[in-house]
């Protein structure tokens, strides 16, 4: 069965390299009809970010890809804090000690940082790494310790012999870490494990199949199988992700400024167009075509075809990408009732009691305006803007507008042409732009001394107080005949 999960250490919020990690195991996961896990990795208590675990749940949901097992969710393989499961990892330590292949180190911090000063590199030892002192304690000695209460923590034995592993992404490798490491502490002197004990146990005990993350953990891998190997279990499959830059190889904090995924959602991205916009860099995916949603990225998902080198993500694009998937949610019958919702909130807030009186919050009136301006916008928030308040409240005229009307010798001609020819139409009948826009140039036609170009600029001005914006048939078409009618007559008046 496959297995995977996601293992953020919740010292921060997620940001869109997490979400990439997160959303390359889901895919795996549904893919191959497996499960998708959240696990915190909350062991680090100094560094911990109070509500970032929640929130980080929070925002896989928002994405539309939730995990199947969870803190919050439950499972089989509870708890999914790693801070809940200390116990398995002090038992897993004791069988390490007790088979002799991890020990008790009692060494002081202060000694610890003279090693890391010591010029050790004449002696053959490389400076920075923990000389293994402690392995060669005697067992008298490690209960004499342990009676006075010196504090100490377990590392385990680095053997030399690696084994080359397969990376799903990187292919064969393998790292000679006990020549460039000393042995790692697997728990620290608080009780708590280390990183590297604590994804080893829990991939273990969760049943964890394949174990897809970031590549800087592949120098990792190696300590990780000894581990494996000492504790008598079979290690998982491995794939390590690429980094995920800008596209100019810069580091994306550095560009961006803000990457939490919490800012995306707040500037109005839409989901969908995040996730595609991830797998936008040339890693996993056959095609460049803009659009795949869920079903398409689940498909056309190919593993094997992750590339090693980074992952460049064009951010200047997401408005594209948002353009192309807000049409397509806009078209999702699914999706349309609560986009309309949302828009229909956003008018209220903005706009307040100004727009009761035409009746816009209506579901269907909300609804053809996305219809008309799907493919234009890339944000549905673009909407509530000034450009678009003619939608929602009628104009009132500046002085300037006013004379710019009244600049129109045959303003008033113009206006009773209009209002006529929405009277013309039958009651209920539906407006369309292509035959609004031909009875509109018949119309420019009886008028005598006003060209086609200004004819079209009075009804907009009139029906907007807009000189530019969509075009005048299809305001025509959003605001019905009986609006468009109603603004005219002021003009009349
Ligand atoms: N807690 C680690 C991180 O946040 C998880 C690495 C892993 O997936 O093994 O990077």
């Amino acid at each position: 069965e496959v297995r995977v999960r996601f293992a953020p250490s919740p010292t921060g919020f997620l940001h869109l390299g997490g979400l990439r990690t997160a959303l390359y195991n889901y895919l795996y996961a549904k893919k191959y009809g497996g499960k998708f896990i959240l696990r915190m990795e909350d062991t680090d208590q100094n560094r911990l970010v109070p509500g970032a675990a929640g929130a980080i749940e929070d925002m896989l949901e928002w994405a539309g890809i939730p995990p199947d097992e969870s803190p919050r969710r439950g499972g089989g393989s509870g708890p999914y804090l790693q801070s809940q499961r200390l116990a398995h990892y002090s038992q897993a330590a004791d069988t390490l000690v007790q088979s002799g292949k991890a020990y008790r180190c009692f060494c002081s911090q202060q000694r610890l940082e003279l090693l890391k000063r010591e010029p050790l590199v004449s002696m053959g030892i490389c400076p920075h790494i923990y000389d293994n002192r402690c392995r060669h304690l005697r067992p008298a000695q490690v209960q004499e310790k342990l009676g006075q209460g010196v504090p100490h923590v377990i590392r385990f034995k680095l053997e030399s012999g690696a084994e080359p592993f397969h990376d799903l992404v990187f292919g064969w490798n393998r790292h000679e870490v006990a020549q460039v490491e000393g042995d790692p502490v697997v728990i620290k002197a608080d009780g708590f494990p280390t990183y590297h004990l604590a994804n080893v146990v829990d991939d273990h005990m969760m049943g964890v199949s394949h174990v897809l993350r970031g590549s800087e953990w592949l120098i990792s891998t190696s300590k990780h199988l000894l581990l494996y190997r000492a504790l008598g279990w079979k290690p998982p499959v491995f794939g390590h992700l690429p980094l995920l830059l800008n596209r100019d190889g810069s580091k994306l904090s550095k560009r961006q400024g803000d990457i939490y995924i919490q800012s995306f959602q707040k500037g109005g991205a839409l989901p969908e167009a995040l996730l595609d916009i991830i797998t936008h860099c040339g890693s996993g995916f056959n095609s460049n075509r803009i659009g795949r949603r869920m079903e398409d990225l689940i498909s056309e998902f190919n593993p094997a075809n992750i590339t090693t080198h980074s992952a460049l993500l064009d951010l200047d694009k997401l408005p594209e990408f948002n353009r192309i998937h807000l049409k397509q949610c806009i078209d999702d019958p699914e999706q349309r009732g609560p986009l309309v919702g949302v828009l229909q909130g956003w008018i209220q807030e903005v706009y307040g009691t100004q727009v009761q009186e035409q009746d816009v919050l209506n579901a269907e009136y909300i609804a053809r305006v996305l219809d008309l301006r799907k493919g234009h916008i890339s944000s549905l928030s673009e909407l509530v803007a000034p450009e678009y308040s003619y939608l929602w409240v009628r104009p009132s005229f500046s002085d300037q507008q006013v004379a710019v009307l009244r600049s129109v010798p045959e303003a008033k001609h113009i206006a009773t042409l209009v209002v006529k020819l929405m009277e013309d139409r039958a009651v209920g009948e539906d407006l369309s732009v292509d035959s609004i826009s031909v009875e509109l140039k018949t119309l420019a036609k009886k008028t005598m001394n006003t060209k086609y170009r200004d004819v079209m600029k009075t009804i907009r001005l009139a029906l907007s107080g807009l000189q530019q914006g969509p075009s005048v048939s299809e305001m025509m078409v959003s605001l019905g005949p009986s609006e468009v009618t109603h603004r005219f007559n002021r003009v009349l008046e």
